[in-house]
This record gives C-alpha cells, sequence and structure tokens, in this order.
C-alpha cells in the first residue's frame, strides 16, 4: 500500500512538472502573441501611411516630355528636360 502511494506521488509529481512546463509554454506563447501584436499596433500600416509625392509635372519647351519640375531646367519662362535642350531653345 506504501508502495502504491509513493507511486501516486511521484504520478502527480510528474503531472504537477508536465503542468508547469505547459504553463511556462503558454506563458512563452502568450508572450509572443502579445509581442506581436503591439508590434502590429506600432508598425504603421503601409498603404495608409505611406506618402506618395505628387509632384508637379512640366513639359519640355523643346521636345515636349514631361518631367518632374525638380528636374526640369527652367529657362526664360519654359521647362526643359536636359541642358542641350535648353541650349537648342523653344521648338
Ligand atoms: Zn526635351
Amino acid at each position: 500500500m506504501r508502495a502504491f502511494y509513493v507511486r501516486l506521488r511521484s504520478v502527480f509529481g510528474e503531472i504537477c512538472v508536465l503542468k508547469i512546463l505547459l504553463l511556462i509554454a503558454i506563458g512563452f506563447v502568450v508572450l509572443a502573441v502579445i509581442r506581436s501584436y503591439q508590434r502590429s499596433l506600432n508598425k504603421p500600416s503601409a498603404p495608409a501611411k505611406r506618402e506618395t509625392i505628387v509632384e508637379d509635372m512640366v513639359k519640355c519647351a523643346h521636345c515636349g516630355v514631361n518631367l518632374p519640375r525638380s528636374e526640369a531646367i527652367y529657362s526664360g519662362g519654359d521647362f526643359f528636360c536636359t541642358p542641350e535642350h535648353k541650349q537648342l531653345g523653344k521648338k
């Protein structure tokens, strides 16, 4: 009978260890889920927050190609795509 109790206790002991391990595992999983959730909250949703820089498009007075204003060469009231076209002037 005593041996039975010892065996019972050891079985319960194993169950307790398994429960503790299971709780630790669950704890890690919960922590990982919370962390990933927080990360997804902190991370800005890419399409919504991405600012699209809409730049003015200007037309080359020589060849008529459209290019951003910042890349265009302004001369005498007209925009040009390249210094060559600026030299060639308005068509
Ligand atoms: Zn041009």
